[in-house]
């Protein structure tokens, strides 16, 4: 085991977001390319914010991507607790050290963290107030993606409030100090904490850990961050939806990230073994949820019979548990599945795209019908259809395919000259799996009734 020490550090205070699942992928990602250790740390110090089904969310979406953590709650490890709501003792601990260092003041009943350097006192026109500055060396982060930053931080800040409180600053350097943390991968948006972190860890003597900044995630449209109330920013919707996780995964391995070819879909693996600090692009990468879409139905397609069978039942069972399908036969089940896998985008299609398979009280839409009916004598083709049902062979597609095809030719007509008002007649609709499928599936039987049926009315 090498000795990088990456972790993913969210704090439980909203849903889960494509923005934090990524940003969880690639310390994974670096932490399994590396074969060092990725830790789950819960950053829940504001009580105020935090909730315990948000924290549950981040546990169940990780879980579901695949992003197991080595350390962290549940899991445990060395350098725990992992919640730093029950680390209090230790940031007493480390704030000690700090004080005894001298580096510390209060003033205004908080805790004030000192830097270094000469004082001196200007007027802040933003503020209206005169501050106290402090002649300080620019700190230079080398970031892993960013190259060289330099940053001054130039006045003391608040490590703990007045109410006794840690702020966010110092327990995130305090337990990536005491977690034996190696590298700070996160988002962009903690570059301009950097300094202050940098700072913090001189002030303890200890190692600075390579810092990497991963470039925002972009809205799909228009200018600017993604954000958790734009549309698709969130992992559990696509998780109801029925997306596949590995799907997910590798359209997010992809946002900000590309293993050097063009290739897109691209097994875990082998993102494992390709993925490295640098080779995170620096540029912002823009979200499109028709490509996650894409990314999906490529992954669904591939998916052998009886997986892709099974996940259509969990679907129906989680989002749609009062369906007929769920009541259907479980061989009849599967074989509508199979005949609908090569034709939908996602599983969240398959009720409505199926629903007529399941049911005999199902609608005909009507400008459908006024479209296949307007042309040649479609109620005949259809009449001759039922009559000749007996003699199809429904052993396969072809042969029902072979059945019709012989039946045309008999009266000087095409296959396509049944087909139209043939699955007008069974589906209500024109569009759909092939025909000759649906009739296999269907049965001869129930084809007959649904010709006969259509015909009467
Ligand atoms: N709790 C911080 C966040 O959710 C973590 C920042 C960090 O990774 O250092 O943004």
């Amino acid at each position: 085991m090498s000795q990088v020490r990456v972790r993913f550090a969210p704090s439980p205070t909203g849903f889960f977001h494509i923005g934090s699942a990524r940003t969880a992928l690639f310390n994974w990602l670096y932490a399994r390319h590396t074969g060092g250790t990725f830790v789950l740390r819960i950053e829940d110090t504001d009580k105020e914010r935090n909730r315990e089904e948000f924290l549950n969310l981040i546990y169940d979406s990780l879980t579901w991507l695949g992003l197991n953590w080595d350390e962290g709650p549940q899991v445990g490890g060395a350098y725990g607790p992992y919640r730093q709501s029950e680390r209090a003792d230790i940031y007493r601990e480390y704030l000690a050290r700090l004080t005894a260092a001298g580096r510390t003041y209060e003033k205004d009943g908080a805790v004030w963290f000192k830097l270094l350097g000469e004082r001196y006192e200007v007027f802040d026109d933003h503020r209206k107030k005169t501050v106290t500055k402090v002649r300080t060396p620019p700190s230079v982060i080398d970031d892993r993606i960013r190259g060289r930053v330099e940053r001054v931080e130039d006045e003391d800040f608040v490590i703990f409030r007045s109410d006794g409180n840690p702020v966010f600053h110092f327990v995130n350097v305090v337990d990536d100090i005491a977690m034996r943390i190696t590298h700070v991968i996160r988002g962009e948006d903690h570059l301009s904490n950097t300094s202050k972190h940098v700072e913090l860890f001189k002030a303890f003597g200890a190692p600075v850990p390579q810092f990497a900044h991963i470039p925002l995630i972009l809205k799909q449209d228009g200018p600017g961050k993604m954000s958790k109330r734009d549309k698709g920013a969130l992992v559990e919707e696509y998780q109801r939806r029925g997306y596949l996780p590995e799907a997910l995964v590798n359209f997010l391995c992809l946002l900000g990230w590309n293993p050097g070819d063009d290739r897109e879909k691209l097994p875990i693996a082998d993102v494992v073994r390709l993925f490295d600090l640098p080779g995170v692009n620096q540029s912002n990468a823009r979200f499109d949820e028709r490509k996650l879409a894409h990314m999906n139905m490529v992954y669904l397609l591939e998916q052998p019979a009886d997986q892709f069978v099974a996940l259509a039942r969990r679907y129906f069972e989680a989002q749609h548990p009062a369906a007929p399908a769920l009541r259907a036969d479980a061989a009849y089940f599967r074989a509508v599945m199979l005949l609908c896998q090569p034709k939908i985008k996602g599983l969240e299609e398959l009720p409505a795209y199926t629903a007529y398979l399941f049911t005999e009280d199902y609608p005909v839409d009507p400008k459908v019908k006024d479209k296949v009916l307007a042309k040649g004598d479609p109620r005949a083709r259809l009449r001759e259809l039922s009559d000749a049902l007996a003699g199809i062979d429904f052993a396969s597609d072809t042969a029902i395919e072979e059945g019709i095809k012989a039946l045309a030719t008999s009266r000087g007509l095409g296959f396509g000259d049944y087909q139209a008002v043939a699955r007008l007649a069974v589906s209500g609709t024109n569009v759909g799996p092939s025909i000759t499928g649906m009739f296999r599936v269907l049965g001869r039987d129930r084809v007959r009734q649904r010709l006969d049926r259509f015909l009467a009315a």
